[in-house]
């Protein structure tokens, strides 16, 4: 019997150094938007691998995962995602996930009285939450506690990147300042800024609502145009990973009635930017949303 015990130790260990340790193995961490992807890269050690499934330009109200994305979901140990809705076409996946896997949705870590409820709607959270990077940072804070508990939060690193950006949130103040009091409107495409125009003292218009699932009508046009020619608004703004049509047909509209009104950029909601644009960052792309607003406007 000795003996059997013996080698039933040597098997045991054996199998356990062919086998590498979970811990040298690092978790695989799959995140929906590319901001959650760059908040897990700066929060998470680098035993882990990171994937996000929505890259450049990728609309996360309209996006249909692939099976490729779908290989790495059902792959991976943690599932980190935004929630509130925002990736409205994986709802029912991410909910029959959480059944058997970890799938951390951080926009419950917002209290509920800091939720912007969606126009129009009596209950429904407007899901943009990263506009205000206060309120992002305490997402962050949450994601970060979630992380600890699988051993693979980076602390060091995690302090660093939130007390950026607690500094970025400063700098928003105080770039946007520039502007003054009676061209602080923002016109954008959907009605993703709503959490930014809160935050930082902004008034927001969208053409569509809150999810671009919705379409813009012809009156939408008309009504924006006549508000932009009665209050000598200068600049409207377009999405990057939003359709320019409806903005264009109001800088059209504008034109007929004789307003010079004009494009004041690409402001990047709801997908980061692709490699070299300046904005492929979370961080890099709230400075780069700022800087746009703050030029057109002033
Ligand atoms: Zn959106």
């Amino acid at each position: 019997m000795k003996k059997y015990i013996g080698l039933l130790i040597v098997v045991f260990f054996g199998a356990c150094t062919e086998n590498e340790p979970i811990e040298e193995k690092g978790l695989k961490i799959v995140c929906t938007t590319g901001m959650i992807g760059d908040a897990v890269q700066n929060l998470a050690d680098s035993t882990c691998t990171v994937n996000t499934l929505m890259g450049p330009g990728t609309d996360p109200h309209l996006f249909k995962p692939t099976k490729q994305s779908l290989d790495l979901l059902s792959d991976a140990d943690i599932i980190v995602a935004n929630g509130l809705h925002l990736e409205g076409r994986m709802q029912d996946i991410l909910e029959k996930m959480q059944r058997n896997k970890t799938v951390i949705f951080i926009g419950d870590a917002i209290p509920a009285e800091d939720l912007l409820i969606a126009e129009g709607s009596e209950f429904i959270p407007d899901p943009h939450i990263w506009f205000d990077v206060s309120l992002w940072n305490k997402s962050m804070r949450f994601l970060s506690d979630e992380l600890r508990k699988f051993g693979v939060l980076n602390e060091a690193k995690a302090e660093a990147y939130r007390n950026e950006l607690s500094a970025l949130d400063e700098s928003v103040q105080k770039t946007l300042s520039e502007i003054p009091d009676e061209r602080r409107v923002l016109i954008t495409a959907h009605d993703a800024f709503s959490y930014f125009g809160e935050a930082y003292g902004m008034e927001v218009i969208g053409l569509q609502g809150i999810s671009t699932v919705s379409e813009y009508g012809i009156r939408d046009v008309t009504n924006m145009v006549n508000l932009i020619v009665s209050r000598n608004i200068p600049a409207v703004f377009v999405e990057s990973s939003i359709s320019s049509r409806s903005i264009e047909a109001v800088i059209e509209g504008c034109e007929q009635k004789g307003f010079q009104l004009e494009l004041g950029g690409t402001l990047y909601s709801d997908a980061l930017g692709t490699e070299g644009s300046g904005a492929e960052t979370y961080i890099s792309m709230v400075d780069h949303n700022v800087a746009t607003i703050t030029k057109a406007l002033k």
